[in-house]
C-alpha cells in the first residue's frame, strides 16, 4: 500500500514541487518534480504522469510508480525473458495488467512470439501510456498484440484459448489488483497454459512484503511441480528489490533454461542477460526462509 502526496518545498528561495511515495506510511521515496504532465482519476485509480529530474518520465497508479524512463528496462526484461529462455518454443503469450505495455514490448523481440494477449482492467492507463510513453504505444500498435479491458481474474476463467507464458504484470494486492493473488485465479491460470507452459507473476518486495511472498507460494507451490522465486534490482519499487515466481510443472528455469539461444539471438536488452538469468534465482537466506 503507498501514500503519496505531492507537496511544495522552498529551496533557495524557489518552490519546489515533489512526489513523496510512501511506504506503508512510514518510509518512502521522494522526486523533485519539473512538471505534472497528467492527474486524473480512471474508474479504478488515480493516474499521474510526472516528469522528475532524476528519472525522466513516470507513471503514478493510487501514488505508487509503476514505470520510470530511467529504470522500466529491469522489470518488463525480467518478466518476460526469463520464462522465454526456460520455454522450450513459446509462440503465445498472455500478459495479465501490464497496461504500461513494456512486458508486452520485451515479448516483440522475439520473433517466434505469434500472439501477445494483454488483459488490463483499465483501459485510461493504456490510453495515458500510449499518450505519454513512445515505448508504450510501440507495443500496443504491433499487430501480433490483442488488447482486451477486463478483469484479469475473470478473462482467465473457462477460456478456451491455451497459452505457452503466463505473465501477471499486476499491480500491488490491493483492489482491482488483489484478485491477482489468489489461489483461485493461479489454478485458472494454470488450466490455460499448454503442456510445457510457464507462469510467472510479479510477488512484491521481499523487504516489505514477505506476508504476501509467504502467502503466494502457499498456493503456487501447491499447483505447481515446480514453483520458484527469482530477484531484480529496480531502484523505484520499495526498497529497491523485486521479486517473480517462476511456476511450471514441467520447465525448471535453470537445468531447462536455453542458455546457448539466449547468447546467440543477442536481443537489446538492458538488464537482463544469460548471466542475470541464473543469478536471479540465487536468494538471500531471508528470502528462502520464506518460501
Ligand atoms: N510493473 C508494475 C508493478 O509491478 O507494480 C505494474 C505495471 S502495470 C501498470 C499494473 C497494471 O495492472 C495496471 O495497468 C492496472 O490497471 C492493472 N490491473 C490491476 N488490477 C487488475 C486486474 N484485476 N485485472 C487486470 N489488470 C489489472
Amino acid at each position: 500500500m503507498s501514500f503519496a502526496s505531492l507537496t511544495h518545498a522552498e529551496e533557495e528561495g524557489f518552490w519546489n514541487l515533489w512526489f513523496s511515495e510512501l511506504h506503508k506510511g512510514n518510509v518512502g521515496m521522494t522526486y523533485k518534480v519539473k512538471r505534472i504532465l497528467y492527474s486524473g482519476q480512471s474508474r479504478f485509480q488515480r493516474i499521474d504522469v510526472l516528469d522528475t529530474h532524476e528519472y525522466g518520465r513516470m507513471l503514478v497508479l493510487y501514488g505508487s510508480v509503476m514505470i520510470s524512463d530511467r529504470d522500466d528496462f529491469v522489470y518488463p526484461e525480467m518478466i518476460a525473458h526469463v520464462p522465454y529462455y526456460a520455454h522450450a518454443g513459446a509462440r503465445s503469450a498472455l500478459v495479465i495488467g501490464g497496461g504500461d505495455g513494456l512486458a508486452v514490448g520485451e515479448f516483440l523481440k522475439h520473433p517466434s512470439i505469434e500472439r501477445i494477449v494483454i488483459v488490463d482492467i483499465d483501459e485510461m492507463v493504456i490510453e495515458k501510456c500510449k499518450e505519454f510513453f513512445p515505448r508504450s504505444k510501440a507495443a500496443f500498435s504491433d499487430p501480433k498484440v490483442e488488447v482486451h479491458f477486463a478483469d484479469g481474474a475473470e478473462f482467465v476463467k473457462s477460456r478456451d484459448e491455451r497459452f505457452d507464458i503466463i505473465i501477471v504484470d499486476g499491480a500491488d494486492p490491493i483492489p482491482p489488483a488483489d484478485v491477482l493473488f489468489h489461489r483461485q485465479f493461479h489454478e485458472n491460470c494454470r488450466e490455460i497454459l499448454n503442456t510445457g507452459g510457464i507462469f510467472v507473476s510479479q510477488t512484491e518486495s521481499p523487504f516489505y512484503n514477505p506476508d504476501v511472498i509467504k502467502e503466494v507460494y502457499t498456493s503456487l507451490g501447491e499447483i505447481f511441480r515446480i514453483a520458484m522465486p527469482y530477484v531484480a534490482w529496480i531502484p523505484t519499487y520499495p526498497s529497491a528489490l523485486w521479486s517473480f515466481a517462476f511456476c511450471s510443472d514441467t520447465r525448471h528455469p535453470l537445468e531447462q533454461f536455453d542458455r546457448d539461444r539466449c547468447l546467440s539471438e543477442e536481443i537489446e536488452t538492458r538488464y537482463y542477460n544469460a548471466d542475470i538469468h541464473a543469478a536471479s534465482f540465487a536468494l538471500p537466506t531471508f528470502i528462502r526462509e520464506l518460501i
